[in-house]
């Protein structure tokens, strides 16, 4: 990885700390790497550096160089849940989706690292014979991120079938295993602490047919083929559903369907989904999602809550 001898002027990195860093983590990382090719909305600034390690050993390498120098980090999965700011990330990005190991356990419990894909798990299990994370046809992202959101559909969520979850705090390098009970998930989120960084899971599923997981995965994958926007940049529902409700109805009702900011608009197929038509800024996007939260608290006096997190400096 060739080093710039000239660091960009927002960066935290010295020169010297980006060659201690391609060391640490035997060249599993980049420097000033824009994150809007790491988001699926396609939004972001640059990294000072994304760092990629393929091990837990490199993780802590990485976490543990980082917490001797004063340097900030912060944990990414696949993305997909990001809306990350214009003026990027100060300090290192840690992206956990270079940990792929996947094996099974027993006959019903399965060890999972943070990068696998939910796809890649959920063909796991089928291939398997276990039921259990057919929630997850159609969810794009890595199991670590979907711990943390505790992703999931009308079929389930990663809650459903957690026992224990391993992270690395950012505090010492330390490892911490926790069981699912102490990682208080709850409905789009997890308690797990925000200064540790999920490496690895275990699940317990059950026996069940490979016909009957496909039929489940198919309709669901059906129904959302039919609801979701195609060929636009995205991530996924931007606000949680409040209690009893859905955001989409309210911002639907609120006649905010299509309403543009610069590449970003509300998208005509599914309000909750604030899309990247191309170009948008991550300051087009968040004045629409300031827009349509104010309309929608003005008209139906619900604020709502962000389920997409935001990251970087403007
Ligand atoms: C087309 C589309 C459809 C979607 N549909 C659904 C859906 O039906 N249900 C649903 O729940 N979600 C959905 N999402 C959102 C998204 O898929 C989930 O939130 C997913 O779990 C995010 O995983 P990720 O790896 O991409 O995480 P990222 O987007 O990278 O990160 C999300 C959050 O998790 C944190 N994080 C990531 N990895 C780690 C880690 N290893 N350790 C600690 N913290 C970490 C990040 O800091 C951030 O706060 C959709 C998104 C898209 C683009």
């Amino acid at each position: 990885m060739p080093i710039q001898a000239q660091t960009p002027s927002r960066s935290v990195l010295s020169h010297t700390d980006r060659a201690e860093l391609v060391d640490r983590l035997d060249g599993q990382v980049r420097f000033d790497e824009p994150m809007s090719r790491r988001t699926t909305l396609r939004i972001g600034g640059p990294a000072d550096a994304l760092c990629l390690p393929t091990s837990i050993a490199a993780l802590r390498a990485a976490v543990e160089w980082c917490t001797g120098q004063g340097i900030a980090m912060i944990a990414v999965g696949s993305g997909s849940n990001l809306l990350v700011r214009d003026g990027g990330v100060r300090g290192v990005v840690i992206a956990t989706r270079n940990l792929r190991d996947l094996e099974k356990l027993d006959d019903r419990r399965i060890r999972v690292q943070a990068g696998v894909s939910t796809g890649k798990l959920l063909s796991a299990a089928t291939r398997w014979q276990l039921g259990g994370v057919e929630f997850l046809g159609g969810v794009p992202g890595s199991v670590g991120g979907g711990m943390r959101m505790n992703a999931g559909t009308y079929l389930g969520e990663f809650k459903d079938v957690t026992t224990q979850v391993t992270t690395v705090r950012m505090d010492d390098g330390d490892i911490v295993i926790r069981p699912a009970s102490e990682c208080g998930f709850a409905y789009r989120e997890s308690a797990i602490p925000r200064r540790e960084i999920v490496v690895e899971a275990e699940l317990a599923l059950h026996a069940r047919p490979r016909a009957d997981i496909e039929a489940d995965v198919r309709a669901l994958r059906l129904r959302r083929l039919a609801r979701e926007p195609k060929k636009v940049s995205n991530a996924g529902s931007i606000f949680k559903n409040p209690p009893g409700d859905y955001a989409g109805r309210l911002i639907e009702e609120c006649g905010l369907k299509g309403t543009r900011i610069g590449g970003a608009e509300c998208s005509p197929a599914h309000a909750n989904w604030l899309v990247n038509t191309g170009g948008a800024s991550a300051g087009d996007m968040l004045a629409l999602i300031e827009l349509v939260r104010t309309r929608v608290a003005q008209n139906c006096a619900i604020t709502l809550e962000l389920e997409v997190k935001v990251i970087g400096e403007d």
